[in-house]
């Protein structure tokens, strides 16, 4: 039998081969019996953790709607269906490619688009779409750094470098936290990027997109705006209307202020880049793909129609309320010198700076039960760790915290970061009062 262990794989993290090393040796022992039921007891482990016992803070997460998830299981998804509705290849989908139409249709209707493409896996996938859509290997891109809070799919390391882009800094104003439109202009003359990309993992306020869209214009770029973490705050009417405002394409990941399973979305209004992405998503890059998750999706885009401004308000006034109960509580929130807010989103940065980095803040709060994780902020670096922590209130705000129970999370989270209690000594308290907190808000009933 072939060695599972972590020496095979030299360029994984020594901590992650001593992991996979010790679970794989556990793995290889063990009946099929056993594995059967430690898959079931570890699935149910993590929901515990996770949906019930804590407070997750992560940016980029959500509870979506059990009625979606029930539908990720339908057989539906595991059925072949190749081709447009209406003129699959595959016979007996008169029902299943009806779903197609009625997620396009509903998309459309959310995002106020003229086309939507939903064939796409993630948001990574859909960036990549974006960039087959409209450049050819060699050319030139701009995108946010890594201090703005750019996503490893704009820059060499992911979608964009493997094929093959040459990718440039989109100027920023790190004092507002926007676009610096007048450098842009002058670094666009120069590069000539053939694509400018807007928005990244972290987005504390909506960007000048009118003044990148003018400048695109002058070069002949296109402009794309990743929503992936933005697109259910977009659909509630409570953030930048990045479509309305100028760009070409928009593209999304589901499960993040969406709140619907893991896929991906593009939106445009521009028939020409709709035709092309046709083509990338079949018979380009997909053959198959997974109804279950179009089921899902509809259940999801549904949610947004009926409760997306309500989400998006309260997602908002609820970031607003923590920065201000942390700021009190003495933990270190992050202001970009230019605002006189904290956020205008569901996000809230943190300076980690004065908790030895972000990762290593993140690791001590984590038994606590409260989660979270590292950002790259406009601040002085810190050795081997990030200088920010990034947080996101969509999931608490499902699961129904309203604007006056966010003294009582800062009030936890100020106990581990500045009062430097034991996390497990605040535990017990985190799970009492995510206890309060178990019914979801802002989904459809059956
Ligand atoms: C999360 C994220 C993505 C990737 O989305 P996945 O659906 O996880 O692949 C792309 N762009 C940005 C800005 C992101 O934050």
């Amino acid at each position: 039998m072939p060695d599972s262990s972590a020496s095979l794989s030299p360029w994984i993290p020594a901590e992650a081969s001593a992991f996979i090393e010790r679970h794989a040796a556990r793995y290889d022992g063990m009946d099929l019996a056993t594995l059967d039921a430690e898959a079931h007891r570890l699935i149910a482990a993590h929901e515990q953790l996770v949906d019930h016992d804590c407070i997750n803070l992560y940016a980029g997460t959500n509870m979506p709607n059990p009625r979606g998830s029930a539908l990720l299981g339908s057989t539906i998804g595991s059925r072949p269906n190749l081709g447009h509705p209406g003129a699959k290849y595959n016979k007996g989908m008169q029902h299943a490619e009806q779903l197609e139409v009625m997620l396009t249709t509903l998309l459309k209707r959310l995002f106020n688009a003229r086309f939507a493409e939903h064939r796409v896996g993630s948001g990574s996938l859909a960036n990549l779409y974006a960039y087959m859509a409209t450049c050819r290997p060699g050319d030139a891109i701009m995108a946010f750094s890594d201090a703005a809070a750019g996503h490893p799919t704009h820059h060499a390391i992911g979608a964009a470098g493997l094929y093959g882009l040459k990718v440039h800094d989109v100027p920023f104003d790190t004092a507002r936290m926007d676009v610096d439109a007048d450098a842009l202009r002058d670094a666009a003359k120069r590069i000539r990027p053939k694509l400018i990309i807007v928005a990244g993992s972290m987005c504390l306020f909506p960007y000048n997109l009118a003044a990148v869209r003018s400048v695109a214009d002058e070069v002949g770029a296109y402009v794309l705006y990743d929503a992936a973490h933005m697109g259910g705050l977009i659909a509630g009417g409570c953030f930048q209307q990045p479509l309305a405002e100028g760009a070409d394409l928009m593209t999304g990941s589901t499960y993040k202020s969406f709140g619907g399973p893991p896929s991906g979305m593009i939106l445009t209004n521009s028939a020409e880049l709709a035709e092309r992405l046709d083509r990338i998503a079949f018979p380009g890059l997909t053959a198959n793909f997974d109804l279950g998750r179009t089921a899902a999706m509809i259940i999801a885009v549904m949610d947004l129609l009926e409760f997306g401004p309500a989400y998006a308000r309260t997602c908002i006034a609820n970031a607003q309320a923590l920065a201000v109960a942390l700021d009190a509580a003495g933990v270190a929130v992050f202001r970009p010198t230019g605002r006189d807010q904290f956020t205008m989103s569901q996000h809230v940065a943190l300076n980690a700076i004065p908790y030895g980095g972000g990762n290593a803040a993140s690791a001590r709060i984590e038994p606590a039960n409260i989660l979270f994780t590292s950002i790259g902020l406009p601040l002085p670096e810190v050795t081997d760790d990030a200088n920010g922590i990034r947080i996101g209130t969509q999931e608490i705000t499902r699961w129904g915290f309203a604007a006056m129970d966010m003294d009582e999370i800062a009030g936890l989270i100020a106990r581990v970061l500045v009062k430097n209690e034991a996390p497990q000594n605040v535990k017990g308290d985190v799970i009492a009062l995510r206890r309060l907190f178990q019914k979801l808000h802002y989904i459809r009933e059956a």
